[in-house]
């Protein structure tokens, strides 16, 4: 069943859709082979080879060996996991130094700001206007007792694309270890963690029209990231707990349908994320927030002056249309972005801002819709 008449979905940073195929291929293993994977009889056995198969097609699709990738809960445990991980098990050898931005998901930074209580210490790197951060800032931060660098390939509030491959590299010739959040990344970009010097990754499948619920860390062969969760001997014994075979499943479906689509499905983001950035931009005193050079094809972030971003979505709410005027974590509260302050944005700015994100399911139909109520809100709320 598709919400459709007057709900119109531009919130696909936040989360996405489940697709046919992906339900489909979880279906069976919620009734029918509902056998816990660590068991030895046939049922059992048979989630443990979806579990593996997953592990394979996953692995195959960012260029990692199946060993490599650790089935988590969602994107923010992989988050939590490499950076907390990483920090305490090579605190043993005196390094006590973390790397990060401050645009980082929350999953991210209120981790650091954990470890920061523990006596680590993190550097939060700035950003310039468009959200964008370079390698030469990551090499001159780096010290003798560096233990991690992690950040993001891609924002999810502005989709400023960040230089990985070369953060890496600069993060390689130092010896420290790179740790990348692409959860708005995967799916939607290639990903080659050996070519783009990626050590760790985190990816959460509901971003890509898998289910909710799902994620995995990338962690490079031999770099066994401390043990996350106590109990049983799951993931190689690194993070117990029973599968989600269905959602691992789903996952590696979601994975495989989103790099066969890529070619098609990207640029047909970006035109339709254009066309409402054109469309948007008539409005007086707007302007576009990010990097439009290096930027998420689905993604556009705008201010509007003299528009409050909540009342903006209220509006926009009443008129059938799902956005966001930010991260949906920071959203209920009423502090403006840190992300859009850290790009210098003035705090009136920063709080009359809108994140419209388009996914596979959205039409130019919508994109007209979606001009059409943003301009007819923001004239009304300037009145
Ligand atoms: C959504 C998101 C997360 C959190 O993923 P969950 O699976 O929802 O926990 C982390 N980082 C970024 C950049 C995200 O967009």
């Amino acid at each position: 069943m598709i919400m459709k008449g007057n709900f119109i979905y531009a919130d696909n940073a936040a989360t996405t859709r489940m697709s046919d195929s992906v339900l489909e291929a979880m279906l069976p293993y919620m009734q029918e082979h509902y056998g816990n994977a660590s068991a030895v009889y046939r049922i059992g056995r048979d989630s443990h080879q979806a579990i593996e198969q997953a592990r394979k097609r996953i692995a195959k699709v960012i260029n990692a060996g199946p060993m490599d990738i650790y089935f988590t809960s969602c994107g923010t445990e992989a988050d939590n996991w490499a950076v907390k991980g990483i920090a305490r098990k090579l605190a043993e050898e005196g390094k006590k130094h973390i790397i990060t931005s401050c645009i980082e998901h929350h999953a991210i930074l209120h981790s650091c700001e954990a470890l920061e209580k523990e006596g680590f210490d993190v550097t939060y790197l700035p950003v310039d206007e468009k959200g964008r951060i370079t390698p030469e800032q990551v090499k001159d931060a780096i010290r003798e007792d560096t233990a991690l660098v992690s950040i993001m390939y891609a924002n999810n509030e502005i989709g400023t694309i960040e230089p990985v491959a070369e953060i890496g590299q600069v993060c390689h010739d130092a010896g420290v270890l790179f740790h990348t959040d692409a959860v708005q990344t995967a799916g939607i970009l290639p990903i080659d963690v050996k070519a783009q010097n990626i050590d760790m990754m985190s990816v959460s499948a509901h971003k890509f029209n898998g289910p909710k619920g799902v994620g995995f860390l990338y962690c490079k062969r031999n770099l066994h990231p401390q043990t996350f969760m106590d109990g049983g001997a799951q993931e190689r014994g690194h993070r117990a707990g029973t599968e989600n075979v269905a959602g691992i499943v789903g996952m590696a479906q979601a994975l495989e349908d989103a790099k066969n689509a890529r070619d098609e499905i990207a640029p047909k983001l970006a035109a339709m994320r254009d066309y409402i950035q054109s469309g948007l931009l008539e409005i007086p005193d707007s302007q576009v927030n990010g990097d439009q050079d290096h930027r998420l094809p689905g993604t556009l972030n705008m201010s509007f002056a003299k528009v409050d971003g909540q009342s903006l979505l209220f509006s926009l709410d009443l008129k059938g249309i799902a956005a966001s005027s930010g991260s949906a974590c920071a959203s209920g509260s009423l502090d403006p972005s840190h992300v859009l302050l850290a790009l210098g944005l003035p705090y009136e700015l920063a709080h009359g801002s809108l994140r419209i994100t388009v996914g596979r399911y959205n039409t130019m139909e919508e994109a007209d819709q979606i001009i059409q109520a943003v301009k007819e809100v923001v004239a009304d709320l300037r009145n």
